[in-house]
């Protein structure tokens, strides 16, 4: 009976779930595939049809469309994030059985995870919260899977991931990460070390056109030249293609047309708030997001701009001369250790989070499965992978020999380019934030003794000495 059954369904056919659907389909695996709104079901089914005749079954009716899986059935939602779920969720439990699956694929909140997989667990379902990366390409040819909650779930289409992923030179770019929300939580700091990456970027390039004077083809000669080293990546990568584009409704390349203002969706926000809320500094991270709250402030930007041009700011950059391939060497290497320090930033995240969880995540796997298929994909996750495993304890990414190595050859061109930006009045908060990370983390001792002191002063805090053991208070207004 089960060959005119589905292998899978998967609910929700906008951009992710239309590409998810037909990679699936395209592994052999047959695909029952429902909407809310029907026209994208049949679109789907066409499309099936013109690329390669993939067994895509489309359905317009919920019940219908549940009754074509074969059982245990495995679904993949891949609605909007939030109420949609849940709306979607209850559409299906209408017809869903015992012992079926349902497997949220978007870049969910973790909790509503896990709220939605005990709620569903009552009617005896299992569900998994799987975060999905790489956009559209990614889910048409190959995506990072993340996939958390109960492992017997996760069994159901472990055949199923391994094949639809990206795959690297070990193994597919999906692996169990943990019960409850963990997927999801993962996902999550996926996109907040993202929003670092693409930060640092737009630093280094504001450096390079700014201060340094290149063109746009200088720009994209710099960073193809950058993709072929340690920053080997796919946002390198496209940023260099970004470079070249001609703007088809005028003169010149296309982005410098675009206006500087950065949308977001919220997985980088709760990144920092996860941070914040877990007591870990994730300045990079943070001053990511940040840059994006200051860049939708267009028309303040430019009363401000404004303001302080009659103010008196002069325009700094035309007084400097640079040497344009010292400052494309140096920012490479400002680039690459920034990134070290927000990957530390990240990863530190997720430990704490699989502490408080008690999750048992493995950083270093987890480090593998975003070698390929995700936005951040990179040659230097590789590296990152094998950090871990020289020492799965590794209280920091900065202090992996390998990693401490490169941080300290690179240093003195970081502090370069972080020094110029500065004295040109040039913004870079990302490289900034992390060349104060790592120079207040290597630091034995911090000013922190006078917060403290200031602590006692003024809330009787108490104060540990750094030469004899306990707890000490000083009466410090009557001995001042
Ligand atoms: P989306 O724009 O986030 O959502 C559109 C889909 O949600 C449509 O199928 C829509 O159905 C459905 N939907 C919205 N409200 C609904 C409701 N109340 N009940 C039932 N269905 C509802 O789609 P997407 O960009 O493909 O993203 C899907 C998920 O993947 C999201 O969580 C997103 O954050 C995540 N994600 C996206 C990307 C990306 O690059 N786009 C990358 C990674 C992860 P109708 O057609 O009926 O409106």
């Amino acid at each position: 009976i089960s060959d005119s059954l589905s292998r899978i369904g998967l609910v929700g056919l906008a951009v992710m779930g239309q590409n998810l659907a037909l990679n699936i389909a395209e592994k052999g695996f047959p695909i029952s595939v429902y909407n809310r709104t029907s026209n994208k079901v049949d679109e789907t089914v066409e499309r099936a049809k013109h690329e390669g005749n993939l067994p895509v079954r489309g359905f317009h009716d919920p019940e219908a469309f549940v009754l074509s899986i074969q059982k245990p059935r495995a679904v993949i939602i891949l609605v909007k994030a939030g109420s949609p779920v849940d709306q979607t969720i209850e559409t299906l439990s209408k017809f869903l059985e015992p012992g079926d699956c349902v497997i949220d694929g978007g870049n969910e909140w973790y909790e509503n995870t896990e709220r939605r997989a005990a709620s569903v667990k009552e009617k005896g379902l299992l569900y998994l919260g799987m975060g999905v990366s790489g956009g559209e390409e990614g889910a048409r040819y190959g995506p990072s899977l993340m996939p958390g909650g109960t492992p017997e779930a996760y069994e159901y289409i472990e055949d199923i991931v391994t094949k639809v992923a990206a795959q690297v030179n070990d193994g597919p770019c999906v692996t169990y990460i943990g019960e409850g929300g963990a997927g999801n939580f993962v996902k999550m700091v996926h996109n907040g070390i993202e929003y670092g990456d693409m930060q640092l970027i737009a630093e280094a390039y504001d450096v390079l056109k700014s201060v340094g004077g290149l063109s746009n083809q200088e720009l994209a000669a710099a960073f193809t030249e950058w993709n072929e080293g340690e920053l080997e990546s796919f946002l390198i990568e496209i940023t260099s293609h970004i470079f070249q584009v001609k703007d088809d409704k005028g003169e010149a390349e296309l982005v410098d047309k675009i206006l500087d203002k950065t949308g977001m969706k919220g997985t980088g926000k709760w990144t920092v708030q996860q941070a914040a809320e877990l007591s870990v500094a994730a300045p990079t991270i943070a001053a990511s997001l940040d840059s994006r709250f200051l860049s939708g402030l267009k028309e303040e930007r430019e009363a401000a701009a404004q303001v302080f041009r009659e103010a008196g700011v002069k325009d700094i950059l035309a007084t400097k001369e640079v040497d344009k391939q010292q400052l494309v060497t140096d920012v490479r290497k400002a680039l690459y250790a920034s990134k070290i320090c927000s990957y530390a930033q990240g990863m530190n995240i997720i430990r704490s989070k699989s502490i408080e969880k008690g999750w048992n995540l493995d950083l270093g796997e987890i480090s593998r499965i975003w070698k390929g298929g995700c936005i951040i994909r990179a040659v230097f996750l590789d590296r990152i992978k094998q950090a871990y495993d020289r020492n799965p304890k590794l209280a920091s990414l900065l202090v992996d020999p390998e990693f401490a190595k490169e941080m300290v050859e690179r240093q003195e061109a970081w502090r370069r380019v972080v020094s110029l930006a500065i004295s040109v009045g040039i913004s870079t908060p990302g490289m900034t934030a992390s060349l104060a990370y790592f120079d207040s983390y290597r630091r034995s001792r911090l000013p922190a003794n006078l917060l403290q002191a200031q602590r006692d002063y003024f809330g009787a805090h108490t104060y540990e000495r750094v030469d004899v053991p306990g707890t000490f208070h000083t009466e410090w207004s009557k001995l001042a």
